[in-house]
């Protein structure tokens, strides 16, 4: 998998030249312009050694925040990860820039262990990765309390929220390290977290005096679309062939079986997509996560297992073919797109039975009451994102406590607005079919009743002396299908928390059903063909579809990609997509002017400055 954490190596490397300011570190090591928004501010908080809150979206640049203060202090910056895949990544990506980073992790012998400790204890890190359960254990806040510890940076930090969905007991005791290193400066950074956890963070890890960096929550380079299911398959596959044909990207499914049946369907339609779930073999998932960060064109096809910590920068598009059960699970694995800030899509199509199972699993979990309601809330706020008329980014944004001043202009309602009916005498007829049929059937039987229909089922039980058949003749079958399904969404009925769908009328549904509130529902949009890739975003292009020069883009990309497998890396850890882009289209022709493209810092430069100078060279001057 990764190369070994070459000590011998490591040390020949240049040491930590402190004095140098976070500019300089900028410029020098990642070949960075400017900072972004907040990273400045965040790293000289830290740099003067005082604590930090930070809560960024994914993609917005967490990482630099601590990198560079750990290159400006002395001492060796202790970054707490939860994820190894993302901390080996880190640790890959942070040595290719000539930086001094090792890690700490259960999958080292103890041979490795013992050489990164010594590593540590004779001042020759930068940066050292450790999960959390690692850092508690005594022995190593012994080893820590013996070295020279320049910050700690405790990352996803979420993960201390007993409420949240990455609850890790073992983040809870990473409070020791405001008593035991006190006058080492702690910064904790999360892309999730609204105003409640981000208290709980604050409290559990002792941070109560950090100054909070709270950046904006907008993704503009994600264009956000929620569809009626109606045949998702089909759906996907229309979808992805229209505007994601070679692109690689993530497929959320709720369990395990349908993962591996879409992966299965995607295959068989000619995509290279693989399956990754907790009911995998621990080889085949790690496999097929590696062919994934590594291939281009990959499409992974996931439980929610898959993602956390998964940087990849070039993810065109999140589909999700069932509902995530919050806001917050969805923000997260939509935010897996695009972190590259190119145009890319997060996809979702749902429908009726989705908002029943979830309602039914909710009521049927473990759990007190206040955590149900808590769970119910997030749902609530779920279902009002899939079915509001108005820019979904505004919601989106709102709920995290950001505003938008005006219509995105890059998601779906906004991009084609949909139209409302009045449904208030709709709406009337299907809770009193409810009602009159007992508060004991599902929408497909409610819906044969309301449309008269002469099957055996309806005759046998008499339902078609109710007073509600055949009152619904003026709806077909769907349009009555998106009837019940906003009646669902918007709490007027509810499952049958026994289970077999039954739809039951709420407390809520009274004003309704005496037809004293007008209704406006949602007309579902009738699908027209794909609105194609970027129609209307806020950015161009993404980067593969502004080359013009395919050849040379080609040339440049395979030269990356057999240093990468030189190395045992993906390919953006050599160079970001970005970078090879502006290569080709400044064609530097010296190392000085190669210095200037943006993420070319001084250690690849030196390292592959030559090789690319002469890929460039062998380009057609076109
Ligand atoms: P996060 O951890 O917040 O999701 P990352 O730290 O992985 O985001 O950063 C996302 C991408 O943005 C990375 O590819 C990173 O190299 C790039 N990046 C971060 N800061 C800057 C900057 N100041 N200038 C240019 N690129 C940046
Ligand atoms: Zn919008």
């Amino acid at each position: 998998m990764y190369p070994d954490q070459d000590f011998e190596q490591l040390s020949a490397q240049r040491p930590t030249t402190s004095g140098r300011s976070p500019e300089q570190v900028l410029h020098e090591v990642f070949g960075y312009e400017s900072f972004r928004p907040l990273q400045g501010e965040i790293i000289r908080e830290l740099a003067a050694g005082r604590d930090a809150l930070v809560l960024m979206p994914t993609g917005g640049g967490k990482s630099l925040c601590y990198q560079v203060p750990a290159l400006v202090r002395s001492g060796t910056a202790i970054v707490i990860s939860p994820l190894i895949a993302l901390m080996q990544d880190q640790v890959a990506a942070l040595r290719e820039l000539g930086v001094r980073a090792a890690f700490l992790n259960s999958t080292m012998d103890f041979e490795q262990a013992r050489a990164t400790e010594y590593a540590l204890s004779t001042g020759e890190l930068d940066l050292l990765y450790c999960a959390p359960e690692r850092l508690i254990q005594p022995r190593t806040l012994e080893l820590l309390h013996d070295a020279s510890i320049s910050l700690f940076a405790i990352d996803e930090a979420h993960c201390v929220s007993q409420w949240g969905h990455d609850f890790r007991s073992d983040y809870l005791q990473l409070a020791v390290l405001a008593n035991e290193f006190p006058t080492v400066p702690r910064v904790a950074l999360t892309a999730t977290a609204d105003e409640r956890t981000r208290k709980e963070i604050a409290e559990r890890l002792s941070l109560t005096e950090a100054r909070h960096f709270i950046s904006g929550f907008d993704r503009p380079n994600i264009q956000y679309r929620i569809a009626p299911k109606t045949n998702a398959n089909k759906q996907l596959l229309d979808f992805i062939k229209a505007e994601h044909e070679e692109d690689c990207g993530i497929v959320y499914c709720l369990s395990r079986n349908k993962v591996d049946a879409t992966a299965k369907m995607l295959a068989q339609k000619g995509y290279t997509a693989l399956p990754y779930h907790a009911g995998l073999p621990a080889n085949d998932r790690a496999q097929n996560q590696e062919r994934f960060l590594r291939e281009d064109g990959v499409i992974i096809v996931a439980t929610i297992a898959f993602g956390m910590g998964i940087d990849k920068p070039d993810v065109r598009f999140v589909a999700h073919l069932d509902l995530p059960k919050s806001l917050e699970a969805y923000y997260q694995e939509t935010g897996r797109a695009g972190r590259d800030g190119k145009p890319s899509t997060a996809w979702m199509v749902y429908g009726l039975q989705d908002v029943i199972k979830l309602r039914q699993m909710l009521e049927a979990s473990q759990g007190n009451d206040h955590f149900k309601r808590v769970e119910r809330q997030k749902l609530d706020a779920m279902l009002g994102l899939c079915e509001v008329t108005k820019c979904r980014r505004q919601v989106l944004l709102n709920y995290f406590g950001d505003e938008l001043e005006a219509p995105c202009g890059n998601c779906d309602t906004c991009l084609n607005p949909p139209e409302t009916w009045d449904g208030t005498v709709a709406v009337q007829k299907a809770l009193s079919c409810v009602f009159r049929t007992g508060q004991r059937f599902g929408v497909t039987y409610l819906i044969d009743v309301l449309r008269g229909s002469e099957n055996e089922r309806v005759m046998q039980s008499g339902h078609h002396q109710v007073s509600t058949y055949g009152i619904g003749t003026e709806l077909s079958v769907n349009e009555w299908k998106s009837v019940f399904r906003q009646l669902v969404a918007n709490g007027y009925l509810r499952a049958d928390p026994e289970g077999y769908g039954a739809l039951q009328l709420t407390e809520q549904c009274r004003p309704l059903l005496k037809g004293e509130h007008k209704v406006e529902l949602r007309k579902d949009p009738v699908v027209k063909a794909s609105a194609g890739r970027g129609s209307g975003g806020r950015t161009g292009s993404a980067v593969k579809d502004q080359v013009t020069d395919h050849a040379g883009w080609d040339a440049l990309r395979a030269c990356r990609k057999e240093l990468a497998d030189k190395q045992g890396v993906p390919p953006y850890v050599i160079f970001h997509d970005t970078t090879l882009f502006d290569m080709l289209e400044r064609k530097p022709q010296t190392l000085d002017e190669l210095a200037g493209v943006s993420g070319v810092g001084a250690a690849k430069l030196e390292k592959y400055g030559e090789i690319f100078l002469s890929a460039i060279a062998r380009l057609d001057p076109a």
